[in-house]
Parts: C-alpha cells; sequence; structure tokens
C-alpha cells in the first residue's frame, strides 16, 4: 500500500539522492505557439513520446526518490489523451502532482473538476501580462488572457490549488508591478512563479532583461514578497537567494543602527510551504524528463544524463557524471567558482550552457562581484 501524498520535511533532503521537483514534459503538442516557449512547441504528438505504460513505470520509479514534487507540463499536457490517468497513477503512488496546462479550450470545467477528483494537488497556469495586449502577444494567440482568467476562475470555484508561471522579457518587464498587485487579490493563489528567459527553443536573447534589470526585479520580488499572502519563487535566477540574504543583511544593519531588536517580519530564506528550503538548481534538486524520455537537469538545459528507457532515472540522477557535476559548486568558473554564494546560488546553468555552450561556466545575467558580500 502506498502511502499518501503529505508534505515531506524538505529540509532533510539530501539533492545528491533525491531530486526536490521533477518535471514530466508528458509531450510537446500544444495548439499554441508562444513567443519564448522552451519546448518549441508542435502541434502534433511525437509519435517517439514515452507511451502511458512507459509512464505509469516512469512515475512509480519517481516515487523511489522518496515524495517529490512531480509537474506533469508539456507542451500541453491536456493533448495526452491518457493524462486523467496520469494523475491518478502518481496520486495514488503517494506523490504530490501539479500540472502545467496551456490555456486553450481543452481545459473545460470538467476537465478542471476531472483533474482534481483524480488527485491533481495544484494547477500551474501562464500569466505573462497584467492585460490582454501583452500576454496575448506574448502567445500568439488573441483571447488567451481572457481564456487563462477563465480557467483561472474554475480552479478558483473548485477549490484547486493556484501557481502562475510569469515569464520576464523586456516585453513586460513594467508591467510586473500591475500583476503583482492583481495576483494578490485572487483567492486560491499558493505560488508565484517568475521565470527568467533562457535563450533556448524560441527563447530569443534579444528579449531579455539586462543584467542590471534582473538585479532590479530580484529587489522588487524580495519586496513584494513581504506583503504577498502567497508564496514568490523565481526559475532560472538562482541568484535570487544571493539578493535575499543580502537584503536581510541589509535590514538587520539598519535595525541595529535605528536601534530596534524586534524580529523582521517578512520574507525567509526557508519559509514558504512549497519552497525548496536550500539552494535547487539544474540537476541539483530538480531534474526534467523529456517527452521521449531524456533526462536533462532542467527544461532549459538540453544536455541529457540518460534516457529513462534504458536506465532508471534514480540512477540517471544519482550517479551519471553529468548530474555528478552539476551538483559539485566547486566545479564551477568564473565569477561563480569564486563567489562565497555558490553553494546557495550557482547562477543558472542553463543559461551559462545557452550562452557560453558550457553549462560551468559563470551565470551570464548576474551584476554581483565575488567578496562584494552586502
Ligand atoms: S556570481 Fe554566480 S554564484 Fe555568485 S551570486 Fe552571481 S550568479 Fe550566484
Amino acid at each position: 500500500m502506498n502511502a499518501p501524498a503529505r508534505k515531506p520535511n524538505f529540509s532533510e533532503i539530501d539533492f545528491n539522492l533525491s531530486p526536490f521537483i521533477v518535471i514530466w514534459e508528458v509531450t510537446q503538442a500544444c495548439d499554441l505557439a508562444c513567443l519564448h516557449c522552451r519546448a518549441s512547441a508542435q502541434p502534433r504528438r511525437n509519435p517517439l513520446e514515452l507511451t502511458a505504460e512507459e509512464g505509469y513505470g516512469l512515475l512509480e520509479d519517481i516515487r523511489r526518490f522518496g515524495q517529490p514534487m512531480l509537474v506533469l507540463t508539456g507542451g500541453d499536457p491536456m493533448k495526452r489523451p491518457e493524462i486523467f490517468d496520469l494523475i491518478d497513477r502518481a496520486a495514488s503512488l503517494g506523490l504530490r502532482v501539479a500540472m502545467s496546462p496551456s490555456a486553450t479550450p481543452l481545459v473545460t470545467r470538467e476537465a478542471v473538476e476531472e483533474m482534481k477528483r483524480r488527485g491533481l494537488m495544484r494547477m500551474a497556469i501562464s500569466l505573462d501580462g497584467a492585460e490582454d495586449r501583452s500576454h496575448d502577444a506574448f502567445r500568439r494567440v488573441p483571447g488567451s488572457f481572457q481564456r487563462t482568467l477563465e480557467v483561472v476562475r474554475d480552479a478558483q470555484e473548485i477549490g484547486l490549488s493556484l501557481q502562475i508561471n510569469t515569464t520576464v522579457t523586456r516585453h513586460n518587464r513594467r508591467e510586473l508591478v500591475e500583476l503583482g498587485e492583481r495576483l494578490k487579490g485572487w483567492p486560491g493563489m499558493a505560488l508565484w512563479s517568475v521565470f527568467f528567459l533562457v535563450p533556448t527553443g524560441r527563447g530569443r536573447s534579444e528579449d531579455e532583461i539586462t543584467p542590471e534589470e534582473y538585479e532590479d526585479v530580484l529587489v522588487w520580488l524580495y519586496e513584494f514578497s513581504k506583503t504577498a499572502p502567497f508564496d514568490v519563487k523565481t526559475t532560472a535566477a538562482p541568484h535570487f537567494r544571493r539578493v535575499i540574504l543580502q537584503q536581510q543583511a541589509r535590514e538587520k544593519r539598519q535595525d541595529q543602527a535605528g536601534g530596534k531588536t524586534a524580529p523582521r517580519i517578512g520574507f525567509a530564506l526557508n519559509a514558504g510551504s512549497d519552497r525548496a528550503p536550500k539552494g535547487v538548481n539544474d540537476g541539483n534538486g530538480f531534474v526534467f524528463i523529456s517527452h521521449t524520455g531524456e533526462v536533462f537537469p532542467s527544461g532549459f538545459l538540453p544536455v541529457s544524463g540518460g534516457n529513462v528507457r534504458q536506465a532508471s532515472i534514480v540512477d540517471i540522477y544519482r550517479d551519471s557524471p553529468l548530474f555528478r557535476s552539476l551538483r559539485d559548486a566547486d566545479l564551477l568558473k568564473g565569477k561563480c567558482g569564486a563567489c562565497e554564494f555558490r553553494k546557495i546560488c550557482g547562477g543558472s546553468r542553463a543559461r551559462a550552457y545557452a550562452v557560453y555552450g558550457d553549462f560551468l561556466a559563470e551565470e551570464p545575467f548576474c551584476v554581483y562581484e565575488p567578496g562584494g558580500q552586502k
């Protein structure tokens, strides 16, 4: 008998043995063609994608890690006919399962109800602008913003926990404040996951914000998170952890200078119900399985450690030279290698690979100079 999906004690997870989060791209098929799509999604399913039977076996293998968070992603996972069975299997194995469907007509009210009934813990949905114009331009489908709001409303009415994913680019950077304030009023909001563009798939480097803007956005996110009634996390910007520590140290110094002794209420590095308590990074607490079974350190780092058709996901994650090297902060190069924050940050390995072709190279979009501290 499998254990029910309860929250494990994250601080006890050894990332050398088990990831905090497993992402499975169940298909690359999708009816949208978003500007920055990591997967360069296609309208049709790839005949080589993992079969349902292979998928069920994969879920059992993932359970050997313990109870990592499992995210079923795509493409659009709704393009898999057996998606509800996959949710069902994962949930009954004791996995905490989330899914990120594309906001298309496939996500009906009935579909959302069925997801919840089958054991889905959370729905993640993308929202890349505070208004129709910017979001629809990203998604390249008029009406996509309104469709997203409808899906959100269905999830809220059904009582399904909600995660909003937003990719920051130069096109929407100025809308983040407005979007964040809007999300504060949404019932059911559990997590705002803010993605920073990695120039891979359809993501283009000319759409990226500058390193200085990264810093501004990360500092703003830290301030925002103090009053947000939900968790805030970043993807492909692990330097958020460095920014949090620096901001907290700054505040402590200001409090001491002002004679205050009361502890400050606000963002704590290890606070939050589903946030990892230590530095998750590509291949280190994080693993991505492609639609054809390739095991990547993240969806933005297309270097394979092996294929689940030939080897166990557990063995690939724990023992492949690729994953082992990504968990060794002492192998990092350039300023990340010299940085005192490298063990909690380490820079985006995916962006280093996309920019330099070397996943151990320094993070190209961090303004911090090692030794500068706070
Ligand atoms: S230099 Fe590298 S390790 Fe240091 S804070 Fe920047 S990205 Fe992180």
